[in-house]
């Protein structure tokens, strides 16, 4: 596969190139596949429908294609994936996709893990360790760090901000062994990833180790998070008739966005024919995408922080992609799009808990709302004139090409469940009255001895640091 670049199509490299390189450092542009191939139509029919494993392979194939042979694609996705993803029916139109299932209990662990496998297997004739370093604000820095954890050939430092973040967060960041460590910065998040930064331009400091990045611009990120939209979409259609007797319902998957990396793996999924008919971007009240879905201008700005804390992105990176996939009209037929305020969201969590009996945590819980609000009578409201304010929470008035299939109820939802309602477990206990329960991988990790080491917010302490412990 040849990849380019979102900001000057004239740009060809490799698969390996683009993971290793991350981005385009000439043009600032993030790297894109040139072309979306079709999954066979034997993949996408067969019943039951193919196991994980099965569509992650085939689906990865094409991308990798004559830079890693088949055997090797194997062996990373065994090794990356020993958990699943799981579509958990609430009711009979609407199925949550659990993605929690990984180490670190987020969603970030089916990119990570994957990047890690294909970074290690690229990195394999070298005599020297790959140093990667990560700022992190919280999640991206534990998925990181376990999914790197006992990769051969990779090392990797994790800056952090000291109490700044979770206590779990912090636990699970500061209790890695071996080739991960964290140092804890006496700063804030910008001084973590200012020092990173000026690591990555230090020229005499580049000479003497192979320094590289592992953030969620990837594209070996984004590609196997396309696994799991394509699997749950085949299993949705295969038992939808059995939960609601809808012969062929149009599955519209609702995904809680920051980044809007996520959404753009399924965008990925559908360009290579999973049987989803649309998406719903569901924000916080960091709101920038509805507010360019609706007014057609791109404001970015600076984040506010809430309760889905993952999702406090003002300048989501992968709108640069998604532009380069679609024009705004075609973003309109495919997408509706909603945001919530933090009240919203607690009363979210709580309506799901009541309604269904499913505890969803703060990020899930947006595109709880957004379905819920959308199946019953928003969509119907929008499509029968109502203009509507995207000034206030709720859906964005622009009517998607499929909303004739909810108001004729016609359609399923499948909602993303992004991390574990445990890892925000004093929200979700306000929120519905009861606490939900730490999953023993979580729990084994409370136990363990904090490694992580103290650190400046000044560069030249990071610098002779480095220098001093890095082989
Ligand atoms: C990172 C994250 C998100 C946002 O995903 P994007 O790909 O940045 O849109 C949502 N929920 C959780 C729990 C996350 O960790």
């Amino acid at each position: 596969m040849i990849y380019t670049d979102t900001r000057d199509s004239s740009v060809k490299v490799d698969f390996r190139t683009a993971v290793v390189n991350g981005m385009n450092s000439v043009t600032g542009g993030l790297y894109m596949p040139t072309e979306f191939p079709k999954l066979n139509k034997s993949l996408i029919c067969k019943a039951p429908e193919p196991s994980f494993r099965e569509i992650a392979f085939e689906s990865a194939k094409p991308f990798v294609q004559d830079e890693i042979p088949d055997a090797d694609l194997q062996a990373i996705i065994a090794d990356a994936y020993p958990f699943m993803p799981k579509v958990v029916p609430i009711d009979p139109i609407s199925y949550v996709l659990e993605l929690f299932h990984g180490p670190t209990c987020a969603f970030k662990d089916f990119g990570a893990r994957f990047m890690a496998r294909v970074m290690s297997y690229f990195n394999k004739d070298q005599d020297k360790p790959l140093h990667i370093l990560v700022a992190t604000s919280g999640d991206t820095g534990s998925a990181v760090g376990s999914a790197f954890h006992n990769v051969p050939g990779l090392d990797v430092t994790i800056l952090y901000p000291q109490g700044k973040i979770s206590p779990l967060q912090e636990k699970q960041l500061s209790t890695f062994t071996g080739n991960v460590r964290a140092l804890r910065v006496d700063g804030n998040f910008d001084d973590c990833q200012r020092l990173v930064k000026t690591a990555f331009t230090d020229k005499e400091l580049r000479n003497r180790f192979r320094l590289s990045s592992a953030n969620s611009i990837n594209i070996s990120r984004l590609l196997p998070q396309s696994f799991y939209y394509t699997y749950a979409s085949l299993v949705v259609k295969n038992r939808s008739w059995r939960d609601n007797k809808i012969e062929n319902p149009s599955v519209i998957v609702v995904v809680p966005s920051g980044n809007f990396g996520n959404l753009t793996s399924g965008l990925i999924a559908k360009e290579m024919g999973a049987p989803i008919t649309g998406f719903v971007a569901a924000t916080n009240s960091n709101r920038t995408i509805p507010d360019w879905i609706f007014s057609g201008e791109y404001n970015p700005r600076a984040s506010v922080a809430t309760l889905s804390n993952a999702m406090d992105v003002g300048a989501p990176s992968n709108y640069e992609r998604i532009k380069a996939m679609y024009s705004l009209e075609e973003v309109r037929k495919l997408f509706a799009s909603y945001w919530i305020d933090d009240k919203g969201t607690m009363a979210a969590i709580k309506s799901c808990h009541v309604r269904t009996g499913y505890i969803i945590d703060p990020h899930g819980s947006v595109a709880w709302q957004a379905w819920d609000d959308i199946r019953r009578g928003s969509m119907e409201k929008l499509s029968s004139g109502f203009e509507g304010n995207p000034n206030e929470p709720g859906l964005t008035p622009n009517l998607p090409e499929w909303a004739n299939d909810v108001v004729n109820k016609n359609a399923v939802g499948i909602l993303l469940e992004t991390a574990h309602p445990a890892k925000f477990g004093d929200t979700v206990a306000k929120a519905t009255g009861r606490e939900p329960s730490l999953p023993d991988r979580l729990e084994k990790v409370m136990m363990l001895p904090d490694r992580s080491i103290p650190m400046t917010s000044n560069y030249d302490d990071l610098r002779e640091w480095l220098i001093s412990n890095l082989e």
